[in-house]
């Protein structure tokens, strides 16, 4: 028996006034998906423990059965364990993210505004080189050096700092995706001593990246600069329940994502990486349905996560949301069934979005989101309908993303 685990990352999502009040799953053409919800349980889970703030961090973790509310200490420690690096005593780690300010550069710092979280989906090269250059600039690597405070480069708007002897007790850091087009005065880091640190850090970046010949290059081709430096996602070190040893199956995690490489290697599985993939939209999908069926080949456990549909919608972008979803379902989920079917494979399959991303304002909701399980022996009646969040709520309701796990697992 193999059992595969597809994360389709913010896929759900409330009702729309532009869709005629149907959500982007209701009108997405996804066949293979909602034959698959039709034969198998359909119902609702609560990902997101209650007081904790929607994300993939706390919804993932709970979906590889680690309760956030035992084991949750931020997303950036969860994100730098995929590079295997061991966050030292003391240290904090923080999401270092390249964001585009937008407004005047002679407005104070606080008056500008969040145009996008992730510097338009700035590529890795660029964002590599500007981070890099930065954190060299004498006058940021005094401010940094005073604050203990280096960066690790993630090939993607996802860098990653990590500050030797950090205080984050009390320090309010806000997720820049759940901000997009507001001024950032309130969001700005506070809390405690440490954030003027972070903000002082933060306005320096603005400064000597606005005028960086990459972004007037940027700006010149109609591309959004990387003209800011943004930390969230503030943690200390992190340990994770073993999931071999929870579940009795080895296994890995297909991502384009270091969340969920963490993850995975903080439960005992293999992250797998996947050059061609983008962690958007555009991604390489049948290169990611295939390392899962690498996987299978001498595992019993494989993970997909597609980052598409919740980057489409940070991004405001419904037609490539519901495209993402699309091809998820034809190019991922039926051809990955396909050739377990060819193999002779019998197989358990959870399909789910960790959490809701709201096409409204781009950001997470912590609502509960659908989930089916399809069984290939398929030995017990269908729920008869379609993946949806609607038709959710006709099936079983999970109070935890903790309970999924067992379930996939139980038969
Ligand atoms: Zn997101």
């Amino acid at each position: 028996m193999k059992y595969i685990l597809i994360i389709g990352d913010g896929m759900a999502d409330d009702p729309l006034p532009e869709l005629g009040g149907r959500t982007p799953l209701e009108v997405c053409d996804k066949p293979f998906f909602d034959s698959l919800s039709e034969r198998g349980v359909l119902g609702l889970v609560q990902t997101i423990p209650e007081g904790f703030p929607p994300g993939s961090d706390t919804a993932i973790m709970s979906i590889f059965g680690c309760d956030p509310v035992k084991y949750f200490s931020g997303r950036a420690p969860l994100e730098l364990a995929a590079s295997g690096e061991a966050l030292p005593e003391g240290a904090a780690c923080y999401r270092c993210n390249m964001v585009t300010l937008g407004g005047d550069e002679v407005e104070p710092f606080a008056e500008r505004t969040m145009i996008s979280h992730s510097a338009g989906s700035i590529e890795g090269d660029e964002s590599d080189e500007l981070v890099t250059w930065l954190f060299a600039q004498p006058e940021f690597k005094a401010l940094a050096d005073a604050a203990g405070m280096s960066v690790r480069p993630g090939s993607s708007f996802r860098h990653l700092a990590v500050q030797a002897g950090g205080d984050i007790a009390g320090i309010v850091l806000a997720p820049p995706h759940d901000h997009l087009n507001e001024k950032i005065g309130p969001i700005l880091p506070r809390g405690n001593k440490n954030a003027e640190v972070l903000l002082e850090l933060m306005e320096k970046a603005n400064e000597l990246l606005e005028h960086h010949p990459i972004n007037e290059k940027r700006r010149a081709e109609g591309r959004l600069p990387a003209n800011g430096v943004w930390f969230w996602a503030e943690g200390k070190g992190a340990r994770l329940p073993n999931f071999t040893e929870h579940y009795g199956a080895t296994g890995g995690v297909v991502s384009a994502v270091p969340l969920c490489h963490g993850i995975a290697v903080l439960v005992g599985l293999e992250p797998v990486s996947i050059p061609t993939a983008t962690g958007e939209w555009d991604t390489d999908y049948e290169a990611k349905t295939a390392a899962a069926l690498e996987l299978l080949r001498n595992h019993d456990f494989a993970a997909v996560h597609l980052e598409g549909p919740d980057e489409a919608t940070h991004n405001h972008d419904l037609e490539h949301k519901i495209y993402s979803v699309e091809c998820l379902s034809e190019r991922v989920a039926k051809p990955l069934c396909a050739e377990l079917k060819a193999r002779g494979e019998d197989f358990r399959l959870l399909i789910l979005s960790d959490h809701r991303t709201f096409m409204r304002n781009g950001a997470h909701g912590a609502t509960p989101v659908p989930f089916m399980i399809y069984d290939s022996r398929e030995r017990e009646s269908g729920s008869g309908l379609g993946y949806t969040e609607k038709n959710g709520e006709h099936g079983p309701f999970l109070n935890s993303g903790t309970e999924l796990m067992p379930m996939l697992f139980s038969k």
